[in-house]
């Protein structure tokens, strides 16, 4: 057990198989945080391995200014103030801390460590898809060099990284649509936002009302959808034996300035203020994914996590001056 995690820290797991969107997600989140993206130091930015990720635990031990040799040669024990290096404490005092990778939920002890944790579940059609986009039209691979290197990827992946998906408290899942007959382009996409249930500080999203199953079509006078539309769905649903909410949306924003229609329509979306999801969305425009249900329900997911980050500090401030009533 990790005992020296700071008071206002707050630790959030992101998983999911590479090229599926990470990085993305990380730029959502750091933008509604209203801050830039910041690797901890000493981590490495672009690791995907649960060791060195773990590395950027922050901990006040962490910041020893000198190790045993130069302790010694100072003649200072760490206890000593000087053998700390409240310099680079005070330059990254880090509110929300992500453990980002292909394995954060997969060791039960590090799961213990999250108060959050988000999987990003790229179905191997949509994966697909942005693979070809990715490393063919980008990067020169052929088509069957990426078909090959995904079903080299599989076995494992089916084993240590797909299954963590049970203990996320979030899962976006990415699919392709059901609005055309036999989709395989993988362009337009149908995107599930499965919310756990009783999660602490953590209240599911809903359209219209509360744990009822709702159907919705907003195209009409409100919002401009050309062929194939969007459909959004909502409704309770069992995941992995557990209760969960889910909201869908498949199909894709034409404008995305009327996004605004759907969001007045969303409940529980922990914005500050009327039209944020909006904002975020409009002011990242460029990020693959804005005009559909990924960069909608990631955003979402970032104002979560800033409501949950919120409270848990709320409530850790709050928690001593009950400790000394006691
Ligand atoms: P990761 O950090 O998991 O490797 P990235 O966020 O860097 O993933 O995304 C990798 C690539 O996958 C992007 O460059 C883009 O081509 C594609 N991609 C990611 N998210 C989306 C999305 N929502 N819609 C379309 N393509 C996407």
């Amino acid at each position: 057990e990790i005992t020296c995690s700071t008071g206002d820290t707050v630790v959030i797991g992101l998983a999911a198989d590479s090229g599926c969107g990470k990085s993305t997600f990380m730029r959502r989140l750091t933008s509604v945080f209203g801050g830039a993206a910041e690797p901890p130091k000493g981590g490495n930015p672009d690791s995907n391995t649960l060791i060195s990720d773990t590395t950027t635990v922050i901990c006040l031990d962490d910041y020893h200014s000198l190790d045993r040799t130069g302790r010694k040669e100072k003649g200072v024990t760490a206890l000593d103030p000087r053998a700390n290096n409240f310099d680079l404490m005070y330059e990254q005092p880090p509110k929300i801390f992500v453990i980002e990778g292909l394995h954060p939920m997969y060791d039960a002890r590090v799961r213990e460590l999250l108060d959050f944790s988000i999987y990003l579940d790229i179905s191997n059609e949509v994966k697909f898809a942005w693979k070809i986009q990715r490393d063919m039209a980008e990067r020169g691979h052929s088509l069957e060099s990426i078909k090959a290197s995904i079903e080299a990827r599989k076995p494992d992946f089916d084993a240590y990284i797909d299954p963590q998906k049970q203990y996320a408290d979030a899962v976006i899942e990415v699919l392709p649509t059901q609005l055309i007959p036999d989709d395989n382009e993988g362009k337009v996409l149908r995107v599930r936002l499965i919310m756990k249930e009783g999660v602490k500080y953590f209240n599911p999203v809903y359209l219209f009302d509360e744990g009822s199953t709702i159907s919705w079509i907003p195209c009409g006078r409100k919002l401009t959808c050309s062929y194939p539309g969007i459909k959004f769905t909502y409704g309770p649903e069992s995941y992995f034996g557990h209760e969960v909410s889910v909201l869908e949306m498949d199909g894709q924003f034409d404008r995305l300035d009327e996004l605004i229609y759907v969001e007045s329509h969303l409940s529980n979306i922990s914005t500050k203020f009327y039209g944020e999801v909006t904002q975020q969305l409009l002011k990242h425009a460029d990020f693959p994914g804005s005009n559909n249900g990924t960069g909608l329900f990631q955003t979402i997911v970032g104002l979560k996590i800033r409501d949950l980050f919120e409270q848990i500090v709320a409530s850790r401030t709050a928690a001593p001056l009950q400790a000394t009533k006691a």
